[in-house]
């Protein structure tokens, strides 16, 4: 039997965990185990992993094949060198898996080891590109509120959580936050007769051409925001971002660090919307969250200006861990699982039932004041009053008694996320609403 309280000394004495504070760590959830879409704490108890840890186990706990082909890749050869001159077969076969899987034409791809190492490798690519095309001023980047991208200095800079910034700051220059596609609360103006869709599209143009065409490098959006309170856009969004990259030659990041490899219900996101990036940046999912691994993939017309550059214009970009064989092999093997069981397909299939389920609980509980998601992606916002849309600051209470009764999952503000592994089945979806339903019952 481990002795808990022994574990808890050790822990609250020498770990500085990630956004530490001791009151937020009186008595944490320590866990030893899982299975599936459970996960098992050291005192024994039983909990479904509501957030997919944190959005990356698509695959669940505990799946023997991605263990096995981690240990056979490591018993065969530990780490070489990625940089240009040498090279590994996992990594290889990986890049060429990747290519065209996401977009037509993203067939390159450079590896980090997760999502601000992705979107860091983005940021200096979006410079690189238009400094060898002659345009060196072109080094902004326009994010939007509620954005996260990380907590490296320029990817804390793109986050548009503002939360992340105080205690850090000053932010990298030059990167800009404008209105989210944020249905139930727009921040920006709508003017008579536009949508939503369209008036954040309209923030973007309007922001591009405040700065400057020629001092915009990029334009940064998770396909549907996610730490930021699962935002899902309007379809007419990114069609019309699109446009605007395209008119005023800003190239477009597709943060899909949450939305790749099938959470959505599509494979990657923005195909549902007929839309492609120049720029992807990938993590979490690729590996099921079994370990660290991600990375960005580059458009054609990118890849070539980097593949023609002179030796001292080189892409002057690296780290230790890239393309790690270990991680290649297990992102190879998830990938292989991932297609085989039509993880895609299911997520869209039980994120509908998870939707409806949730449709059902805002019918009975009048403090869910939204309820939105795109394939196992969903929220509910808690509020007062269905009009004035105060917060309920019920969010956090809403937690524990999930926790309580067997549920763990996010609380952001009011914003309730739901994203658990694609592996779930109907019974666990319903089990999850089951207990969303009793713990609202419970606390109000
Ligand atoms: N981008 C998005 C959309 C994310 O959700 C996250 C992490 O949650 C990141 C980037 C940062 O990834 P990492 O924590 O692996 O650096």
């Amino acid at each position: 039997m481990i002795d808990r309280s022994a574990i808890l000394e050790k822990d609250r004495e020498h770990w500085l965990h990630p956004l530490h504070h001791p009151s937020s760590h009186t008595d944490p959830l320590i866990f030893e185990s899982g299975h599936g879409v459970w996960l098992r704490t050291v005192d024994g108890k039983e909990l479904i992993d509501g957030l997919a840890g944190l959005w990356n186990v698509l695959l669940g706990h505990g799946n023997q094949e991605l263990a096995e082909a981690a240990r056979e890749q490591m018993s065969r050869l530990a780490y070489c060198s990625s940089y240009a001159g040498s090279g590994n077969l996992p990594a290889i076969e990986l890049a060429d898996r990747l290519a065209g899987f996401a977009y037509p034409s993203l067939n390159t791809t450079f590896f980090t080891s997760g999502g601000a190492e992705s979107n860091e490798s983005a940021f200096k690519t979006v410079r690189y590109y238009w400094k060898r095309l002659g345009k060196p001023d072109k080094v902004k980047v326009i994010s939007r509120q509620h954005a996260y991208h990380g907590i490296t200095l320029a990817a804390m800079s793109a986050t548009g959580m503002t939360a992340y910034w105080p205690m850090f700051e000053p932010r990298v220059p030059g990167f800009l936050h404008i209105p989210a596609p944020y249905p139930y609360r727009y921040a920006g103006d709508i003017q008579p007769g536009e949508t939503v869709g369209q008036a954040a599209a309209r923030a973007l143009e309007e922001a591009i051409l405040r700065e400057g065409p020629d001092t915009v490098g990029a334009f940064i959006a998770e396909p549907v925001q996610g730490a930021g309170g699962v935002i899902v856009p309007p379809d007419d969004y990114f069609p019309r971002v699109r446009e605007i990259c395209d008119r005023y030659d800003v190239l477009f990041i597709a943060d899909e660090v949450i939305t790749g490899f099938g959470r959505t219900g599509d494979w990657f996101a923005l195909r549902r919307w007929g839309v492609e990036p120049d720029i992807m940046s990938f993590a979490k999912g690729i590996t099921s969250g079994y370990l660290p691994l991600g990375g960005i993939q580059i458009s054609d017309k990118i890849r070539e200006v980097i593949m023609s550059a002179p030796p001292n214009e080189r892409w002057m970009h690296a780290y230790t861990y890239s393309g790690h064989p270990t991680c290649c092999a297990v992102a190879l093997k998830n990938l292989e699982i991932l297609q085989r069981l039509d993880l895609a397909s299911h997520a869209a299939r039980m994120g509908a039932r998870l939707l409806q389920g949730l449709q059902g609980l805002a019918e009975e509980f009048e403090i869910i004041g939204d309820v939105r998601g795109l394939g196992l992606m969903c929220a509910i916002e808690l509020v007062k009053d269905r009009e004035t849309k105060e917060p309920a600051g019920l969010g956090e209470q809403l937690r524990q008694a999930c926790i309580q009764r067997g549920l763990f999952t996010r609380a952001i503000g009011d914003i309730f996320a739901f994203a658990p592994p694609l592996i779930i089945s109907e019974e666990e979806v319903d089990r999850m609403v089951a207990i969303v339903g009793e713990s609202l019952a419970a606390i109000i």
